[in-house]
């Protein structure tokens, strides 16, 4: 599977005419190497790989890392770089122009005077776009917790609670079914505070009658989920029952638009361009999803700019919604794989509008 994951590299290696790739993004030695520790270095030839890691991580690279020399050098990692790097005749050596500080650049292109590095982008980062069978499982594994605990707190939203208590309770009961914690900050807004689409759970009280917009999702094995509840605590009103509607509308057309070969700003416009002729084109302010994986948010980018096209094996969100600045918010966010005729849902709550 790794030696798979690594076979997507020879496009580079090709292009470039490259000698190795130095990772030192932890997500892409992640993916590429198995490690699962937090401080590393990847270097990838075409035929082999070294990892560069201090003492405490050694024995862990040793049993994770299989197929790797696994390089003990501390504070010494460009130095093991060079050694590396004149012995096997290593003369142009990519790096990930996004995941590597100008300071570590600089000693390095000072310690390997006979190298040149190239500048790779994030071009590096979409080999990961496209996820195998063994991380659909454990996304869909993260994303099946997540619903679940929610669904086990929702309870709790009542008037007289604080946004905070909501989230915490959220967070606690991930934990509890296996979750290593929470995959971002939850978003909990009620009332106008729907009206951000970053509403951070805060201290507001919830009252009858608002509609909450709980952004939450947990992270499990390195992987993520991702999901939005909007829930009314009471009956919310009509404004706000067309608004849900729109919302709701706008996610089920761009779910059952999402096939391999769409290309990423056509999948947004079908959201887009609905809410739009429903009179609310000025309140979705956001894209419409993003690629969800070993980051919360990764490639592809849904949005009105995005020309990549979707490809069987994506796993993205579909997440419109309608932001009326002093009134509140909706926002419908689900994730899903792309499959060879359509997508899967991988997020599990009903999203019909519930009245709590
Ligand atoms: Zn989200
Ligand atoms: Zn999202």
């Amino acid at each position: 599977m790794l030696k798979n994951r690594r076979s997507r590299l020879t496009p580079f290696f090709d292009d470039n005419a490259l000698d190795a790739i130095l990772y030192t993004d932890m997500n892409n030695i992640r993916y590429l190497s198995g490690f699962t520790g937090t401080e590393a270095a990847l270097l990838v030839a075409r035929d082999r790989l070294w990892f560069l890691c201090d003492s405490r991580y050694t024995e862990q690279a040793r049993e994770e890392v299989v197929d790797a020399e696994v390089v003990e050098c501390g504070a010494a990692r460009i130095d093991a770089i060079a050694d590396i790097a004149r012995v096997q005749g290593l003369v142009r050596i990519g790096f990930e122009a996004s995941h590597l500080t100008v300071a570590v650049y600089r000693r390095m292109a000072e310690k390997l005077s006979g190298v040149e590095f190239v500048e790779l982008g994030g071009e590096l980062d979409g080999i990961r776009t496209a996820k195998d069978s063994a991380e659909i499982e454990q996304l869909a594994a993260v994303a099946e917790l997540s619903s679940q605990a929610f669904l086990a707190t929702i309870h709790l939203i009542r008037p007289g609670v604080m946004e905070v208590d909501i989230a915490m309770a959220l967070e606690l009961e991930m934990r509890r079914r296996g979750a290593d914690g929470k995959a971002f900050d939850f978003i909990v807004a009620s009332g106008e505070r729907g009206a951000m689409p970053h509403g951070r759970a805060s201290e507001k009280i919830i009252q009858a009658g608002e509609m909450i917009t709980i952004d939450f999702g947990a992270a499990k094995n390195g992987y993520h989920s991702d999901e939005t509840v909007t829930v009314a605590c009471g009956e919310p009103g009509d404004r706000a029952r067309e608004i849900y509607g729109i919302v709701k509308m706008a996610h089920d057309r761009a779910i059952a638009a999402v096939k391999p070969g769409i290309s990423c700003k056509d999948l947004d416009y079908v959201a887009r361009s609905y809410i739009g002729e429903a009179g609310y084109g000025d309140y979705f302010g956001h894209g419409l999803g993003h690629g969800v994986g070993l980051e919360i948010h990764e490639q592809p980018t849904l949005s009105p700019r995005s020309t990549a096209l979707l490809g069987e094996g994506s796993v993205i969100t579909i997440e419109p919604g309608i932001y009326l600045p002093g009134f509140g918010g909706v926002r419908i966010e689900d994730t899903v794989v792309v499959t060879a005729d359509g997508c899967r849902l991988l997020t599990k709550v009903e999203k019909e509008l519930r009245i709590l």
